[in-house]
């Protein structure tokens, strides 16, 4: 086959029979049952947001295949909207504690002798004033604070629910200049190359960059590229996957038409003699993205194994969750095969890197707001969402780890509203500052 591929993944320990193997007996089936849960099924988001990069008015897709089938609001589970006995509403607190305080620091809340500037370690159920304080702070970090990505605020009003499974990622004909401005804004101005690196037109950029700077970039850099390449990748592979065959020239879908895989438009975009040897690895950059997704699901196990999955259906709830435990398991099962631990080991350099690298991907998840079809705006913002959520993930596990002093506030349901002070370390990104947070976590949570 002109893409088999073999041999080992660049930058990890593992090689593509084993990947292949682990994904195809195992994983894959279990992922097709969870993905028909409703807790997984239903995606909200901003499906108006405005483009903040350009004027999108003209590089709308009409297409049949480019709209996306919202839910009426009585179809999606209680659960999902908010109707949770452990999601407090805001006005649980005072209106003066609900306000967002303008604090000059944004996150970073110490005092002169940069000791904890309030510190609680009450057990009970009352909220002193100086714990109104750290909710305020911590409402005003919350606001303003999500580092790697542009995410629609949770409930927010202009959402919509979408059924994943009644609009799945496929073919929607979106191509031509619109699409591959997107492309080249994301290779170009928000994945890492060198400034001598002049911008090229589509279709030589990605060939020129690889072969100007990949074996140049440091590992970060490289892992950054790779991430977005394998994105590039499996959009290019689902809608090779579920093509529509045409039977008619009619630009409207007749019972006659067909979906299904397309080989000759796979063959198109990644056999090597079609694409300047660059198909194999861009496949491979898929296989790449794909381990460092289970290293970071395999990192926040134990924090996704507390959860409810609440929906409002118990017995499909209790489904869910018994289907992500054992997927976790495998997982474990599975060695880990990309050490993160080299990611950003390099002190202060590392420090501006890791920022720079927050900038880049929170832009590229801005460019998704640009998407001139309804569909793949959708499924882009689906994953580009997902790849920085398990950052964030890691980061308030890191938090957690690092908490100094906390008091808990009983909900119901065996769960417990912790308020939190942690001192982030100093060799990280929170540069040893004091953080106040709150987290709904379940009674017997480690901590
Ligand atoms: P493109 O895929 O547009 O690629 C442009 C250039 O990038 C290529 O010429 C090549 O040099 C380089 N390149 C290609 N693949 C890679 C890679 N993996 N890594 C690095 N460089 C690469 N279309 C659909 O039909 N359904 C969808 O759901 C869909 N979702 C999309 C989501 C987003 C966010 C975007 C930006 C586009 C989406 N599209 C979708 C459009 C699709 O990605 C292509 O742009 C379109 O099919 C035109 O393909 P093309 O052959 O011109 O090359």
């Amino acid at each position: 086959c002109f893409c088999q591929l073999h041999g080992q993944i660049d930058d990890c320990q593992c090689d593509v029979d084993t990947v292949d193997h682990f994904n195809n007996k195992k994983i894959f089936p279990r992922l097709q049952s969870l993905l028909q849960k409703p807790y997984f099924r239903y995606f909200q988001y901003r499906n108006n947001k405005p483009c903040p990069f350009w004027n999108i008015s003209e590089g709308k897709c009409a297409s049949s295949n480019c709209v996306v089938k919202s839910c009426q609001p009585d179809e999606i589970p209680p659960g999902l909207k908010g109707e949770h006995p452990s999601v407090i509403p805001h006005d649980k607190y005072s209106a003066e504690a609900n306000e967002p305080a303008a604090i000059e620091d944004g996150c970073l809340g110490s005092d002169a002798t940069g000791e904890p500037a309030i510190v609680s370690d009450k057990v009970d159920g009352t909220i002193s004033q100086a714990t109104r304080d750290n909710l305020r702070k911590w409402q005003a970090h919350h606001d303003s604070q999500s580092p790697f990505c542009d995410v629609d605020e949770d409930r927010c009003q202009e959402c919509v629910y979408v059924d994943l499974a009644l609009n799945p990622e496929r073919f929607t004909g979106y191509s031509g200049k619109d699409a591959h401005r997107i492309w080249k804004t994301i290779y170009e101005e928000n994945c890492f190359r060198p400034d001598s690196l002049p911008l090229s037109g589509v279709g030589t950029f990605s060939a020129a960059f690889r072969q100007h700077t990949l074996s140049d970039l440091c590992l970060e850099k490289r892992a950054f590229y790779r991430a977005i390449s394998g994105l590039h990748s499996s959009i290019s592979i689902h809608l090779c996957a579920n093509y529509l065959m045409k039977t008619s020239d009619s630009p409207f879908i007749t019972p006659k038409d067909q979906w299904g895989p397309n080989l000759d438009e796979f063959q198109r975009r990644f056999d090597p003699e079609l694409t300047n040897n660059q198909g194999p690895y861009w496949l491979r950059n898929l296989y790449f993205v794909y381990l460092l997704e289970l290293r970071a699901l395999t990192k926040v196990a134990p924090y996704l194994e507390q959860q409810s999955f609440f929906t409002g259906k118990d017995e499909e709830d209790k489904e869910t969750q018994i289907a992500v435990k054992e997927l976790l398991n495998l997982l474990r099962s599975f060695p880990d095969h990309f050490d993160e631990t080299k990611l950003f080991s390099q002190g202060v350099v590392s420090k501006d890197l890791k920022r720079e690298f927050q900038t880049h991907f929170r832009n590229i998840s801005r460019v998704m707001d640009c998407v001139g079809c309804d569909k793949c705006r959708l499924w882009g913002k689906l994953q580009v969402t997902g790849l920085a959520v398990k950052r964030l993930m890691r980061e308030a596990q890191e938090m957690s780890t690092a908490t100094k002093d906390y008091f808990a506030q009983p909900l119901e349901d065996n769960l417990f509203e912790w308020h939190f002070t942690v001192r982030g370390p100093s060799d990280t990104d929170y540069q040893g500052g004091i953080y106040h947070g709150r987290i709904i976590l379940p009674t017997d949570y480690p901590m």
